[in-house]
């Protein structure tokens, strides 16, 4: 008979041999103190500060977030009961809908249990219901939006990343009848680079294809009241669908897609993974509100971010640190070598206490691995200084390579 678990055990083993075995961290985040975290498991009990967290502007210990979970528990219970066609359509949802179609300038948006969720949803029915619809998708894009196009079984073309040239190659070499999808992200994280939005607003309009922008690490943190990167730039009403997420700079859970009522409508209508599943728990829509409602008003988290990184990226920079990028606030510092990596973070981790995950293959390719550094507006300027520092000595210590420029020095 076939054995099931020693197929599985097998199949572990050899992603252990390959280096690719993920352990998680287990940390208790407390409230009021991020980045301050303490550390369950072995060293239990140890103050540790948190350096990868995607809670990028700490909303997720917001008072005003805090304060209307609490009372939307209080009102509403702890889960939704059912889908939303099934009694779950609670206030919240609905509200936190408007005001995401009021942040992006957009007709109508959906909420999904996660940013994940929501491009796998959308792009599965809009790739897939158009006839005969091509995608044109950026090579870096993320994994849920390469499942969306998977999902759809539309023809897919790849283009380099950030590669306009390329993209209008693919695009020209394609019949000009044919409905085609360009599905990108703005920023990209780990990269911590800007898409060129507006030379693919005019590819989109040149060869009449529809744009499926995620603006995952780019909602809350860029463009007027966080709209976005591609309001930052001025290009808002160019893109045909905007993706966002509710689990980053909105420090809750949930994601959602903003765009025109009919397309939303079709998304709502025919998306599986948006009709048979749960919706979001009531106080997890009211927190993500609350934080959207926020942003929209406060520049100051926004600020501080900003800061912060520069801070850092010009501390890491004196010290001939390689970043890949200086484009957006996520500072990715490149090690360039699986083991090496988990050795930088490590020491980090168990000399300095801080901890910042090590990003390694299939997440970034062989050979690239690195360090994702997210600063937030609650690292103090002290803090910045005593991590860069506390970097440079583990690059010393495991005799990592230089930038040129430092080198030269
Ligand atoms: N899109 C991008 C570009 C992401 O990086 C992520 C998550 O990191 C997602 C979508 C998924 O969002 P969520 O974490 O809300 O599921």
């Amino acid at each position: 008979m076939y054995d099931y678990v020693d197929f599985f055990s097998s199949e572990i083993d050899e992603l252990e041999r390959r280096g690719g075995y993920r352990t998680f961290l287990e940390i208790q985040r407390r409230a009021g103190e991020f980045p301050a975290a303490v550390k369950c498991g072995p060293g239990q009990g140890r103050r540790i500060s948190v350096w990868c967290s995607n809670d990028y502007l700490g909303m997720g210990q917001h008072p005003l977030v805090l304060a209307a979970m609490k009372r939307a528990v209080d009102e509403a219970g702890a889960g939704s009961g059912g889908s939303r066609n099934i009694s779950g359509n609670n206030r919240y949802h609905v509200e936190l809908e408007r005001e995401l179609a009021e942040l992006h300038g957009m007709e109508e948006a959906l909420i999904f249990p996660s940013g994940y969720a929501a491009n796998d949803a959308a792009l599965t029915v809009l790739a897939g219901r158009l006839p005969g619809c091509v995608v044109f998708s950026d090579e870096l894009n993320h994994a849920s939006m390469i499942a969306g196009i998977r999902h759809s079984g539309a023809e897919k073309h790849v283009f380099r990343h950030n590669d306009t040239d390329h993209l209008e190659e693919l695009l020209a070499g394609t019949d000009p009848g044919l409905p085609k999808l360009i599905a990108f992200e703005s920023v990209y994280s780990m990269e911590s680079d800007v898409a060129p939005l507006e030379r693919i607003a005019e590819l989109a309009e040149t060869y009449g294809a529809f744009t499926y922008l995620d603006e995952v690490h780019a909602v809350g943190m860029y463009g007027p009241g966080g709209a976005g990167k591609a309001a930052e730039l001025g290009l808002d009403g160019r893109f045909d669908v905007i993706q966002g997420t509710l689990a980053k700079a909105f420090g809750t859970a949930g994601g959602y897609v903003a765009g025109r009522a009919p397309v939303i409508d079709a998304v709502r209508s025919f998306a599986a993974a948006f009709i048979f599943t749960t919706s979001l728990p009531p106080a997890v829509a009211a927190g993500a509100l609350a934080a959207v409602r926020h942003l929209r008003r406060s520049d100051q988290e926004r600020e501080q971010l900003a800061n912060r990184a520069r801070l850092l990226q010009g501390l890491l920079r004196e010290h001939g640190i390689p970043v890949v990028s200086e484009a957006a606030h996520i500072v990715p510092v490149l090690v360039g070598d699986a083991a090496k990596c988990r050795g930088v973070a490590a020491e980090l981790l168990d000399v300095h206490g801080y901890y910042v995950q090590p990003i390694n293959a299939p997440s970034v390719p062989t050979g690239s691995e690195r360090l994702r550094v997210t600063p937030t507006p609650h690292h103090s300027d002290d803090e910045v200084y005593a991590f860069a520092q506390a970097l440079n000595s583990a690059w010393h210590r495991l005799d990592l390579p230089r930038t040129q420029a430092r080198a030269a020095a």
